[in-house]
């Protein structure tokens, strides 16, 4: 599987399509994703809250791929925001990871009233642990536009920020933010954790298609141009949601998912704006 790559506003690239395993229990993490790399991901998506790293390290480390050809990407727990709390937990995610480095770290949440809202200083922890060489790339998670508006004084634009989108829940404005200052948006629940397989528009296109509900909305993430790690702990769904980079959903196709959008309604995580 030849995934497309995105090039990031530092310069280095991630893989489209990637592997997520919230919620994999870590006794299965190392075997879950010992079958995806086995399968052709090459982008596994964890942090230190799923409490997996420690798999995902030991399946790369058997996996006898060279480090540099998985992509991983881990985030800041949302206890470690002071800045000697985060340098701390990302040394233990190195460790837990056994790798010298991590391709991309995101803060996990802003959590915009914990610690005074300070996820400034948090994001400069990132920033040092960039500098240090501990990871390539640096982004975000959960964060609103208002929340990349207060990261501007640093100078430093986060690489991505991974948001929850899928069909019912679009999440236009944060893209757009994402987009008007060169940050990619990574999509978190991009099948609605498995709400959205069963709605008659994305079956409808589907049967069409002779393709499987999955593909259709995975296809539609990677169309859009964003970032996209589907998860699952069955090795078949596993090939079936790698298998999508040789169709195209027509502009038509496209248009009926977008109309599926319920706005606020239709998300289903916490709102960053509140969750602390
Ligand atoms: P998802 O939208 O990927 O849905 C996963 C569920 O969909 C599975 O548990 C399974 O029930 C079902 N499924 C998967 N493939 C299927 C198939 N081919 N056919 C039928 N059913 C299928 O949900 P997710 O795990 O919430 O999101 C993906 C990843 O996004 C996570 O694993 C994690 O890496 C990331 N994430 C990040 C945040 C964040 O705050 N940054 C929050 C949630 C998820």
């Amino acid at each position: 599987m030849t995934t497309p790559r995105i090039t990031l506003n530092d310069g280095h690239t991630i893989p489209q399509l990637g592997f997520g395993v919230w919620q994999v229990p870590p006794p299965e993490a190392e075997r879950v994703v010992a079958e995806a790399l086995q399968v052709g991901y090459r982008h596994i998506d964890t942090a230190q809250m799923y409490q997996n790293e420690s798999g995902v390290g030991r399946a790369v480390a058997a996996s006898g791929l060279p480090r540099a050809d998985v992509f991983i990407t881990t985030k800041v727990n949302n206890n470690a925001h002071r800045p000697t709390d985060a340098a701390a937990s990302i040394q233990r995610s190195l460790e837990e990871l056994a790798t010298d480095y991590i391709d991309l770290l995101l803060i996990h949440w802003p959590l915009p009233t914990q610690y005074d809202g300070d996820f400034v200083s948090t994001w400069e922890a990132l920033v040092a642990a960039r500098d240090a060489g501990q990871a390539r790339s640096i982004g975000v998670s959960n964060f609103q536009p208002a929340h990349l508006e207060a990261l501007h004084r640093t100078g430093v634009t986060p690489a991505v920020n991974q948001i929850e989108v899928h069909p019912r829940f679009s999440n236009n404005g944060p893209r757009a933010a994402n987009a008007a200052q060169g940050t990619v948006t990574e999509v978190w629940s991009p099948l609605g954790q498995g709400s959205v397989l069963t709605d008659p528009v994305i079956t409808a296109i589907a049967e069409r298609l002779g393709r499987t509900s999955a593909q259709v909305i995975i296809r539609w993430h990677l169309q859009r141009g964003d970032v996209v790690f589907p998860k699952t702990v069955t090795r078949s769904r596993m090939v079936e949601n790698a298998d999508v980079l040789d169709f195209q959903l027509t502009p038509e196709d496209l248009q009926a998912i977008d109309g599926m959008n319920k706005g606020e309604e239709g998300r289903i995580g916490p709102n960053p704006d509140q969750f602390d």
